[in-house]
């Protein structure tokens, strides 16, 4: 129970990687704030917790928009009395070159980056009254790597790594700790998607995508969903501004 009595958000939560994490905090202890655009899928997964007694709430936002940011904290309040944790995980894959049109930018930076951002800001507001708090922002390998046509979505991860180091700064005097993970290659549906556009097995797309990784396979949702429990929980007490590399070795190649 390493969330024991704590309030966290995660967005994306309807699937993938945030859907994992909402599970396991809730499998942890925390009471979870659960948010997406996609609100069947977000739903779902609140009841699939409260099924097996977690604590957990649906709230259906666009995280591009910052009014709608403020809303998904004020749902968590509003729920859970505080916020003790945030998870900003919803993510867009908007890859394009230097071809990219300013619907692309925008679209990419607006949901990758705009809304880490306001998120952080408004989740923080309360997090101070509480002491202090925790942000673990989802990077990607893409946050340090060049990848062929990729321009949008490496420049969105880009910023992602360094809104975390400038926030671990700027919140340090706050108590709040900011760290980001950057996961290499996940089994969740939009790698599943290119997987099959591609007639490869998950087994043969872990080897094609992650043939840079020494791992040479594809990871479940649940391996990344742990290094953000480490990094939202106390047990990373000394961590802030860091990424930690989720990536089956890729950046150590
Ligand atoms: P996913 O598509 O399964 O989940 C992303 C979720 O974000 C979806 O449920 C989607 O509805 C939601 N979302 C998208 N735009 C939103 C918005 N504007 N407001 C609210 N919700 C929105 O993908 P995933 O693979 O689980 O990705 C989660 C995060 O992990 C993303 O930030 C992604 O960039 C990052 N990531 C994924 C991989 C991978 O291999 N899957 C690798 C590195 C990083």
């Amino acid at each position: 129970m390493r969330l024991k009595d704590k309030v966290a958000i995660v967005t994306g939560a309807a699937s993938g990687i945030g859907r994992a994490t909402a599970t396991l905090f809730a499998e942890e202890g925390a009471s979870v704030l659960l948010t997406d655009v996609n609100a069947v899928g977000g739903e779902e997964a609140a009841q699939a917790i409260r099924d097996k007694g977690g604590k957990a709430v649906f709230h259906k936002a666009n995280v591009s928009q910052q009014v709608e940011c403020e809303g998904v904290v004020k749902a968590c309040v509003a729920a859970f009395g505080r916020v003790n944790t945030l998870v900003n995980n919803a993510g867009v894959f908007i890859l394009r070159g230097v071809e990219a049109t300013p619907e692309d930018w925008q679209a990419v930076m607006a949901t990758n980056v705009f809304g880490y951002s306001y998120l952080m800001n408004f989740a923080a507001e309360e997090m101070r009254k509480q002491g202090g708090g925790t942000v673990v922002n989802v990077g990607s390998v893409s946050s340090v790597i060049a990848q062929t046509k990729r321009v949008t979505y490496n420049a969105s991860k880009g910023a992602v790594l360094q809104m975390t180091r400038c926030a671990a700064l700027d919140l340090s005097e706050d108590n709040i700790r900011v760290n980001c993970v950057c996961p290499g290659v996940i089994w969740t549906a939009e790698v599943e998607r290119m997987a099959q556009e591609g007639g490869l097995t998950r087994e043969e797309a872990g080897i094609e995508f992650g043939s840079r990784q020494i791992m040479k396979r594809a990871a479940d949702s649940r391996e990344v969903a742990y290094p953000i429990l480490f990094l939202a929980s106390e047990e990373s007490s000394f961590c802030t501004g860091i990424a930690l590399f989720v990536d089956g070795g890729w950046t150590a190649m």
